[in-house]
């Protein structure tokens, strides 16, 4: 699937659309999620145009996926959620209902989580 520079992470990244953001490096941008599904919903994507974590796994460079990893923690520790807990996640693709084509991880936490969220 080819990157669409139109999706709605994209207009984020280029400031076009506003986010509540929480966290900014080179390698990535943080920002809650507008329908939060948990006390501590938070997206973490990278700066670069990657689809989905198939396409970034594949295709981005060690440093950009050291760098990301790096500031997943950081939020996590930005958002008070490492000593209680959190749940990462990432939707690829249909059967995952992956909304938004820029690759983005979900941290979710800040209370006792029921099942997957979506
Ligand atoms: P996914 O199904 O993994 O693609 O999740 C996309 C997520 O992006 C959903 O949880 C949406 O609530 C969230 N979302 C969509 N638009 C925005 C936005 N403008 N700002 C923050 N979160 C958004």
């Amino acid at each position: 699937m080819a990157y669409d520079s139109n999706n709605i992470f994209a207009k984020i990244l280029r400031g076009e659309i506003p986010c509540d953001k929480v966290y900014e490096d080179d390698f990535a941008l943080a920002f809650r999620d507008i329908n939060p599904q948990a006390k501590v919903h938070t997206l973490v994507i990278p700066k670069g145009a990657y689809v989905s974590f198939d396409d970034f796994a594949t295709t981005a460079s060690d440093a950009e996926i050291g760098g990301f990893a790096r500031a997943v923690q950081a939020v996590a520790a930005l958002e008070g959620v490492t000593e209680s807990g959190y749940r990462l996640l990432a939707n690829h693709g249909k059967h995952a209902h992956q909304e938004v084509p820029h690759f983005h991880i979900h941290i979710a936490g800040g209370e006792s989580l029921p099942g997957l969220i979506a």
